[in-house]
């Protein structure tokens, strides 16, 4: 499963908000974990300084819309339902990031692999898969224009996964979806077609995938290039790369 990715940075949110506003910002992304946002703003100048928790560089456009209402003027209950909806789905987000949080294994992981291989074996695949499962390596910083997150070596029966999604700002749902594809992998076997192309991604499996209750949720949350700009601006703070 490989993906390239464009993606939102700080200054096309500052663009955004400043275009569907009216207001000059002063910008600034914080991983605070108690205050989401808050805002100094001078309503005669249409300026304002607006500290924001890095997470609303996954915003939509909706979201977008509900802060430059609540930049505009005090009070609009729509806006700030539609804003608190957004942090609270966002939950997983806050800051438990830093290595000084977030409940690591002994293995240094802060999720279990195969612990996730053998619920997802038993729940989809009557416990038929047979495969080994690692997290791959990190890449060298140069291999980072686009990523893959999980992979399946049918000579070695063994599947990889992204060390990037060993991640607290990654949704679980997300890496069980990878774990999923690429166990489907392992289960039903890379084919070969008449002309001897490899044939990965079948019809049956397609529909397989389709049909896996996380399938549209996962796909989601991957549509959203913020999401991936995120995930690979954190790693690489903590990396120090
Ligand atoms: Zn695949």
């Amino acid at each position: 499963m490989q993906l390239e990715f464009p993606w939102r940075d700080e200054s096309t949110l500052q663009h955004e908000l400043e275009s569907v506003s009216g207001f000059r910002l002063d910008l600034t992304l914080t991983n605070n974990t108690s205050t989401m946002m808050s805002l100094k703003r001078s309503r005669v100048e249409k300026k304002a300084r607006l500290r924001l928790h890095r997470m609303f560089l996954t915003a939509n456009a909706q979201v977008i819309r509900a802060l430059a209402t609540w930049l505009r003027r005090n009070r609009c209950s729509r806006s700030s339902t539609v804003i608190n909806e957004f942090i609270k789905e966002n939950k997983h987000q806050i800051d438990h990031h830093s290595p000084h949080h977030g409940v690591r294994g002994k293995d240094g992981r802060l999720r279990d692999l195969s612990a996730l291989y053998r619920a997802i074996n038993r729940k989809f695949f009557d416990n038929e898969v047979d495969a080994q499962i690692l997290w791959g390596r990190m890449p060298s910083r140069r291999a980072r224009n686009s990523i893959r997150f999980g992979s399946y070596s049918q000579e070695e029966n063994l599947i990889r996964i992204h060390p990037f999604l060993d991640d607290p700002f990654v949704p679980e749902f997300f890496v069980r979806y990878i774990v999923f594809h690429e166990m489907l992998h392992a289960h039903l076997g890379v084919g070969e077609s008449p002309d001897g192309r490899r044939r990965i991604h079948t019809r049956e499996f397609k529909r397989r995938e389709k049909a896996y209750p996380e399938y549209e949720r996962a796909v989601s949350w991957l549509s959203d290039p913020a999401n991936l700009h995120h995930m690979l601006r954190s790693r690489k703070k903590n990396s120090g790369a």
